[in-house]
């Protein structure tokens, strides 16, 4: 560690380790007509990813849990890096990370179960303190998440006192405590140019993510002081693998997400949060497409456009993958995994998010337009 506090490795997992139980004494669920009967309008939705031998495998979990669901007074909230039968056929509410937190400040019911990762988890129970949250496996951390402390962030601002701090949401609650205002791969611009006008100066400290600063610097003129950190899954793409692709498959269009380094979004043809590429694949209905960025997403925009091609080089998140049907099913029938936050670091971070949900809504996703020309950015 230097005076910053800099971590010379990344963790793979944050601070959770419990992992996730219950397999033990898991009742045994066959796949039934009555689950057959129930299931059979979910698999229409998923047939052309999942194949017609698994569905079998899934379709009793699926049913146990929509059952369950109803009965706790429960909601899944469902991140679009999530598995196709997650997504689609247990999911209540499924998007980015923006539109999750939205959905955690306004449902009403009792108990919010996190099919995502574990800061996601986090800031749902910051936006929802009185209600019941789950997360299916405690492991499911983040590479970006693990970056970063709270002390690096003090450490920070006692450097800088006078720039506000912009945090990304894939960071810990004591992390978002310490920070002025939270954003998303979606607003992430918008934030950055608020801030800067809200405090009254040209330069802005944006982390941990250094790729998604140094792609957000390029479409502004704010100054950008960055972290460290990066997403394990988006920062192992290269410009090189895209450009294999377009040679590959000529005519694909490729999308890239922000977390990805300058140099591979300026091979693609648009750049966006997941949220946003889902919208230009619905919007425009390319006829191959490939998209930068966490496997499972391909599958699960695919289920919404069966008329486009998916060409499906990509990377998994260890983080993301730990939550299963099984894990969700323990986590619902044995209220297990239980995620608290602190009271007073809650209200620390709360006030972070909430600056960034009360910005204007109706602003569309930030696009990064992939020909704008890099500029400086100082990396701590
Ligand atoms: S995809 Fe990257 S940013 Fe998202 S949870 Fe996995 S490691 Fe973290």
């Amino acid at each position: 560690m230097d005076d910053l506090g800099r971590a010379t490795a990344f963790p793979l997992e944050n601070t959770a380790h419990d992992g996730a139980s219950g397999a033990a004494d898991r009742p045994a669920l066959a796949y039934t007509d009555e689950v057959r009967a129930a299931t059979d309008h979910l698999y229409a939705k998923v047939k052309d990813v999942i194949p017609p031998f698994e569905w079998p495998t899934h379709a009793p979990l699926i049913h146990a849990i929509n059952a369950l669901k109803a009965e706790m007074n429960a909601v899944i909230l469902a991140h679009n890096y999530m598995t196709p039968e997650i997504f689609n056929c247990v999911g209540d509410f499924a998007g980015d990370s923006l539109a999750l937190a939205r959905e955690a400040a306004a449902t009403d019911s009792d108990l919010i179960v996190q099919a995502g990762v574990h800061f996601m988890a986090e800031t749902a129970k910051i936006l929802s303190p009185q209600k019941t949250v789950l997360i299916p496996d405690l492991r499911a951390g983040c590479s970006l998440a693990a970056s970063i402390t709270a002390r690096d962030v003090r450490l920070i601002r006692e450097r800088y006192p006078n720039f506000p701090i912009v945090t990304y949401v894939n960071t810990t609650a004591e992390v978002k405590a310490e920070s002025d205002v939270t954003c998303t791969s979606s607003n992430a611009k918008q934030v950055v140019e608020w801030a800067a006008r809200e405090w009254g100066v040209d330069t802005v400290i944006m982390i941990p993510d250094q790729y998604l600063a140094k792609n957000v610097a390029a479409q502004t003129d704010i100054t950008v002081i960055t972290w460290h950190g990066a997403c394990e899954v988006h920062e192992r793409f290269t410009a090189a693998d895209l450009r294999e692709m377009r040679e590959a498959t000529p005519g694909v269009m490729i999308l890239a997400h922000p977390e990805c380094p300058p140099d591979v979004l300026a091979e693609a043809d648009f750049a966006g949060s997941t949220g946003a590429m889902a919208s230009w694949v619905s919007d425009h209905k390319p006829a191959d497409v490939v998209l930068i960025t966490e496997c499972s997403m391909s599958d699960n925009v695919a289920v919404a456009n069966p008329e486009t091609r998916f060409v499906r080089p990509c990377n998994l998140c260890p983080h993301m993958k730990r939550i299963t049907l099984e894990g969700i099913y323990d986590a619902l029938r044995l209220r297990q995994h239980e995620i608290t936050v602190d009271p007073v670091v809650s209200a620390r971070a709360r006030q972070a998010i909430q600056r960034m949900l009360d910005l204007p809504k109706d602003a569309p996703p930030s696009r990064f337009d992939t020909k704008a020309p890099p500029r400086d950015v100082l990396v701590l």
